[in-house]
């Protein structure tokens, strides 16, 4: 890795879990031994984040999903940053391939979005990448500068921004992108990141890779220079390969 932070492994547990099976993965991540040199974040469904945050040990920081763009009111249906600051959530992924490609989020909106959590003090992982079809067509780097564009126009700092490449052809299909397909990528948007914001962004900030990360291939990406951490899916939800990918970066 080359961002300057500590090697950082998210765990993205979408819309999955009960409260019984929460409690079960929660007691099974206490129980593992994680390195000390990762930051470790988990994402539970809004519903449970309380019952993960009481439950979990301090070591781990627990994110949201998602969040409404500003502040609360008459909103049916969001949650606000405020209110998730509240419950004791630290971060935020904005920009997921599943809230851009299936709730139709725009890359305007997921900026603003990613501003205002920073506002109320939560960190953010900022999501990019490119279908299929964009990759296909030669058009993966248009895709994730105009995504990343939109956290430039809005994001006051990024010192509280980790962020994450997940080609959305790689995302729960089991097709994890090849160490150099990601390092290609990690490094052009550290470069990019670095003509539009400043050298010491580039260099200090976190990009880290998501899209079919396992126990299994999650060494071999570690070793790319560009790759600071990971963020993880379906294998977040086992307790002993999500620590087995902790532990890969060190
Ligand atoms: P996956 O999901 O690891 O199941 O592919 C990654 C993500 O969507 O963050």
């Amino acid at each position: 890795m080359v961002g300057t932070g500590k090697f950082f492994v998210g765990g993205n547990w979408k819309c999955n879990g009960t409260q019984e099976s929460i409690a079960k993965l929660v007691s099974d991540l206490n129980a593992t031994t994680l390195e000390d040199d990762v930051d470790i974040v988990v994402a539970p469904p809004a519903i449970y984040i309380q019952q993960v945050v009481k439950s979990l040990a301090p070591r781990i920081q627990v994110s949201a999903q998602n969040a409404w763009v500003g502040g609360g009111g008459a909103f049916t249906g969001e949650v606000s940053a405020e209110q998730l600051k509240d419950i004791g959530t630290k971060w935020l992924i904005t920009g997921h391939s599943e809230r851009r490609h299936i709730l139709g989020e725009k890359s305007d909106f997921i900026g603003k979005k990613s501003a205002y959590a920073l506002s109320k003090n939560l960190n953010v992982i900022a999501c990019v990448g490119e279908k299929l079809e964009e990759r296909e067509s030669n058009h993966t780097f248009d895709v994730i500068f105009e995504q990343l564009q939109a956290f430039v126009d809005e994001l006051p700092s990024w010192s509280n921004v980790v962020v994450a490449y997940e080609p959305v052809w790689a995302i729960g299909t089991g097709k994890v992108a090849t160490p150099q397909q990601a390092q290609e990528v990690h490094s052009a948007i550290r470069k990019w990141l670095g003509e539009k914001l400043s050298t010491e962004v580039a260099a200090q900030i976190r990009i880290i890779y998501g899209g079919s990360v396992t126990g299994a291939n999650s060494s071999e990406l570690a070793k790319q220079e560009d790759i600071d951490g990971f963020l993880v899916g379906g294998a977040s939800l086992k307790g002993p390969e999500f620590a087995t990918i902790v532990n890969s970066g060190t």
